[in-house]
């Protein structure tokens, strides 16, 4: 895979874009800042579902089983259309809070970023059209390194919520659209008009009430420079028959869904993305603090530290008193998480709660080659 080498701001001209894997699942979930009022917008085509030929773009989110779906019917419906060539895919990188790689009874299973780019290389999306981003900070001296959503937490001294949802705007809906910004500048110059793009997420109704209300295709912003519309291909499907989807595809699913990784049995969590998800069921909170001690443990400190609790009806202080608990899940596996990555996080983190500062952010990807954003000649 292309290491993360492009940055957001640095990508200028018609030079030929980068690529990304992003998760775009929560696009839809945001009022983007330039965004055209709703009621005034219309998709590009009529009807219930899109006419794929008629966007320049099609970029599908990549990130857990609901995704995978999505992307197997995607495909089928892009190549039946030839528009394949259109189709990118995306990952939003949330670091160590994402499931990371471990190994198990002598295998190594692949961390979240990992899977989603076995994902799309399985669906025949070659590695330019694979994009992958992430949230970046500027120190003092200028340097500038990935931070953390839990150092961002930290730094700001509250949690995200279902209400001030900016672990999402953050570190996925602005990271994804910066990381395609140079492609938009690309087709916009060769086009002379908007870029349409389709913003295709795994969103599913069996997921809550409110996705159950989202229409399948709908537009969502549009500038001089984007026409975004919002298309769910999975909305109707479902658990089961995503299990479905993604086990006769023949592309693995994540480990974290089993009971221990290698089980195949999807009696693991329910949902992906981060481990600990501020969000998330109590069940699958318990089950990833089982699984990952080290890192409930951080959260612990955070919350204590803030005076602000991870989730009102269920604080880390709680969740791991449940952990602790003889019933409940086997874990299945348990991370020792001892490396110097793990040690990196919590020393950021710590950093953070000693003197919190405000750090510059910006947006990281990956690119197709590293001369793409100099030579400006194709
Ligand atoms: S904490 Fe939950 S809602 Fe927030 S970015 Fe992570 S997975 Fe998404």
């Amino acid at each position: 895979m292309d290491s993360i080498a492009g940055a957001g701001k640095g990508a200028a001209g018609t030079a030929m874009p980068s690529s990304t894997q992003l998760t775009l699942l929560d696009l839809h979930d945001i009022n983007l800042p330039d965004a055209a009022p709703r009621a005034a917008l219309e998709t590009i085509t009529s009807g219930p579902v899109p006419d794929l030929a008629a966007y320049d773009l099609i970029v599908a989110g990549l990130s857990g089983k609901d995704a995978h779906a999505m992307l197997d019917l995607l495909t089928t419906q892009a190549h039946r259309v030839g528009v394949f060539d259109r189709l990118y895919t995306v990952h939003a990188d949330m670091g160590l809070m994402e499931w990371p790689q471990v190994h198990h009874r002598g295998r190594t299973y692949l961390c979240n970023r990992e899977l989603a780019v076995a994902t799309a290389r399985h669906y025949g999306i070659p590695a330019h059209r694979h994009i992958e981003t992430r949230r970046v900070v500027t120190a003092p001296n200028g340097t500038r390194r990935p931070q953390s959503l839990l150092e961002q937490i930290a730094m700001w001294g509250k949690f995200p919520d279902a209400a001030r949802r900016y672990c999402t705007s953050d570190s996925k809906v602005t990271k994804i659209r910066a990381a395609l910004t140079p492609l938009v500048r690309y087709h916009r110059a060769q086009l002379g008009r908007a870029v349409r793009i389709l913003n295709v997420t795994g969103i599913r109704a069996e997921e809550s009430t409110k996705r159950a209300t989202r229409p399948t295709y709908s537009a969502s912003y549009a500038n001089s420079h984007r026409h975004q519309d919002e298309y769910h291909p999975a909305h109707h499907l479902s658990t089961a028959e995503v299990h479905t989807i993604v086990d006769s595809s023949g592309a693995d699913h994540h480990w974290a869904y089993d009971s221990e990784p290698g089980a195949r049995d999807w009696s693991g969590m329910s949902r992906l993305s981060c481990s600990l998800c501020v969000l998330g069921n109590k069940a699958d909170n318990i089950l990833a603090a089982r699984r990952r001690p080290r890192l409930a443990a951080l959260y612990a400190e955070v919350e204590r530290a803030i005076g602000h609790d991870f989730k009102l009806a269920m604080p880390m202080s709680r969740i791991l008193e449940l952990t602790n608990e003889p019933a409940g899940q086997n874990p299945g596996v348990i991370l020792d998480e001892n490396g110097p990555d793990f040690i990196a996080l919590e020393t950021a983190v710590r950093a953070q709660l000693a003197a919190p500062a405000r750090l510059r952010a910006s947006t990281e990807f990956t690119t197709v080659t590293p001369n793409c954003r100099s030579c400006r000649t194709c």
